[in-house]
């Protein structure tokens, strides 16, 4: 009660300054995005209760199903029962970022954790995320130790977009950190106040600050299935997250043009002087048509960018739900008549 006091129930009058003693054994919310995952979750959930009995006397495995085609829902309904599951079924696949920012919304712990469904995350490096959040951070999150087990081509596009965002975004963002994460309450309800549509919620981590600590992993094996994040998924991410953490793209543009404005004003002197000089001279059809294909594709290019940016506008300015919850059932709500 005196914490709930303190953190605030009004998301905009968030007492940030309130620094709690941290309970010996907060409560747990473990918020698990799972699209297609009934044979992972199907181990997953008893084994993870199992561990977090650990740390905690309070656990609830919030299942966010997004939209799956497969028996995840009978799977985890199934569970309700025996383990302390929560189950959010979104309306349709709405996307990893939106089953987070969904279960984000609906995680009441004092410790957030987010975990992937499909049994990559080691349990292990839960035990130094709760060393740390014991110690006083207010985030810790798991860092690809290193990424043998990728592709050369998905490394090397994965590096380059690290650097050339870290040199334009006017946030810091962790290099091969993910969504594998343990957040304190604050952080979850910092997270909460960000309505923003188009969502990379690396980003949105960094830009929330706090104090965050870095844990060195190295993901397993899925128990089944396969990746659903192919090239295609992974670069519409990539664009997300530099369209809507850098203005970098739509400033170089102004730097191309002024650059150009200047050198043709210097080239049409050139041609000026040399005509005075020499007297007119027809060939010159090479260069022109150089020119004009040249300066027709920056522009097909930069108004495409600016579309890119438009299209994001386009989306935030429509304020549509982030997700929309068609469902929801808590073992706590089933729980409940036969306490009675
Ligand atoms: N996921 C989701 N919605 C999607 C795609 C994926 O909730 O549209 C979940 C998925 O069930 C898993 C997590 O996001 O728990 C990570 O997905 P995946 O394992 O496919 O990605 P990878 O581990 O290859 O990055
Ligand atoms: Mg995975």
């Amino acid at each position: 009660e005196q914490k709930r006091a303190l953190y605030g129930q009004s998301m905009h009058h968030i007492d940030f300054s309130a620094q709690l003693p941290r309970s010996e054994r907060p409560s747990v919310t473990c918020v698990l995005p799972a699209y297609n995952e009934a044979g992972s979750l199907r181990h997953l959930i008893p084994e993870l209760t199992e561990y977090l009995k650990k740390f905690s006397d309070q656990i609830e495995l919030l299942v966010v199903d997004d939209g799956s085609r497969d028996d995840t829902l009978a799977v985890v309904s199934a569970m309700l029962d025996h383990y302390p599951v929560t189950l959010l079924q979104l309306s349709r696949n709405f996307g990893k970022e939106a089953a987070l920012s969904a279960g984000l919304d609906h995680a009441d712990g004092d410790v957030v954790l987010l975990m992937d469904s499909d049994g990559q995350h080691p349990f292990e490096v839960v035990d130094q995320f709760f060393h740390h959040w014991h110690e006083g951070w207010d985030m810790v999150f798991g860092v690809h130790e290193n990424r043998s087990d990728e592709s050369r081509a998905k490394r090397y596009l994965t590096k380059l977009f690290y650097s050339l965002l870290s040199r334009s975004a006017e946030i810091e963002m962790q290099p091969d950190a993910g969504d594998f994460r343990l957040l304190d309450r604050r952080v979850v309800l910092a997270l909460r106040r960000l309505p923003e549509r188009s969502r990379m919620m690396k980003g949105l981590y960094s830009w929330v600050g706090f104090s965050s600590k870095a844990v060195p992993f190295q993901p397993i094996g899925r128990i089944t299935g396969s990746s659903h994040f192919g090239l295609s998924k992974l670069s519409a991410l990539a664009l997300t997250g530099f369209t809507s953490f850098s203005n970098a793209p739509l400033r170089m543009w102004m730097l191309i043009g002024a650059a150009t404005s200047v050198l043709s004003v210097l080239y049409a002197l050139i041609i000026v002087i040399r005509t005075l000089i020499f007297g007119s001279d027809i060939p010159g059809w090479p260069s022109i048509a150089a020119g004009i294909a040249f300066l027709g594709g920056m522009q097909l290019f930069s108004v495409g960018i600016l579309g890119e940016y438009i299209a994001r506008i386009f989306s935030e300015v429509k304020a549509r739900p982030l997700y929309l919850v068609s469902n929801e059932i808590s073992f706590r709500k089933q729980r409940r008549p036969e306490q009675q």
